[in-house]
């Protein structure tokens, strides 16, 4: 068989994610359901422990993790099964054909997260509202946290998914109201976008790389708003050091947009300077893949 090619009797189907996060469910047949069990598809026996075993499971919201059976089809069973699952499904009025999402929390010791498709998604919604509106900076990098533990992802990668949904949230329209002095808009950042930033690029000045750590361990970094009528749409703001800053406010500037707005080169006087942009380079489409 050749690298990456899928065992003939797995069958998993890729859509596209509702989220901005990859992951994958497992549906559940009619029969399985009476059985009280999830069958798990060969494909995924990795994740799972080798032998017959008990498994740890959380469901996601609350409550206290259950322990389970599991068998793997190396054993007597011809399928990967995880039993004893009747009560769960009658407590979260599971129906043939809705989908588990599965996660593996800690393989080494059994640990998993299985939660209802719509719950995950729900709650994956309410993390990334609580995000958007976290009152303080502390409060952003703990929801950003929340986010990758929740969705199985780094800190980076939660915060670029985080970043990638609010660019395509809001469109980039010019403000009703738009205060004078672009210098001032920097401390108006709303905490969350400044925490994505800070986790997305460390600090790092996005036109010339630039960045010291302050006496508290953070990268010292400004906001630049490349136009003060577009306010504080991601597209319009730059993650860059004191020095930049300042050339964006005093030098002849000469900025390039991408087809999609994006700033992606800029001049200061004579001086070129390409400037990175994380949701460009990093390319990254989040799927679902079902297995049935
Ligand atoms: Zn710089």
């Amino acid at each position: 068989m050749k690298p990456g090619a899928k065992p003939a009797e797995a069958l998993a189907t890729r859509a596209r994610s509702s989220v901005n996060y990859s992951y994958f469910t497992i549906r559940l047949t009619r029969s399985r359901i009476e059985k009280g069990l999830i069958a798990v598809p060969k494909q995924l026996s990795d994740m799972f422990p080798d032998e017959n075993s008990e498994i740890t499971i959380y469901s996601g919201l609350s409550g206290e993790p259950e322990i389970k059976k599991y068998s793997s089809f190396r054993s007597t069973t011809k399928e990967n099964r995880i039993g004893g699952m009747s009560r769960w499904f009658t407590e979260r009025g599971v129906k043939a054909g809705d989908e588990v999402v599965v996660q593996v929390l800690d393989k080494e010791r059994h640990i998993y997260r299985i939660i209802p498709e719509e719950g995950f998604i729900t709650r994956t919604r309410e993390l990334e509202k609580k995000l958007d509106n976290a009152e303080k900076e502390k409060t952003a990098f703990q929801r950003i946290s929340d986010i990758a533990d929740w969705t199985r992802t780094t800190r980076k990668m939660a915060s670029l998914g985080e970043f990638r949904r609010i660019v395509e949230q809001e469109s980039l329209t010019k403000r009703q109201y738009v205060r004078k002095n672009s210098n001032s808009s920097r401390e108006g950042v709303p905490h969350h976008l400044r925490a994505l930033l800070e986790e997305i690029y460390q600090g790092h000045c996005q036109v010339c790389d630039f960045t010291f750590f302050k006496r508290d361990g953070r990268p010292y970094f400004e906001i630049h708003h490349i136009n003060p009528v577009y306010g504080h749409h991601p597209k319009n703001l730059v993650l860059v050091c004191a020095n930049c800053h300042r050339q964006f406010e005093y030098s002849d500037v000469h900025p390039y947009f991408n087809p999609d707005r994006w700033l992606t080169r800029v001049s200061f006087n004579d001086r070129k300077f390409s400037v990175k942009q994380a949701c460009l380079q990093i390319k990254y489409q989040p799927v679902k893949h079902v297995f049935t």
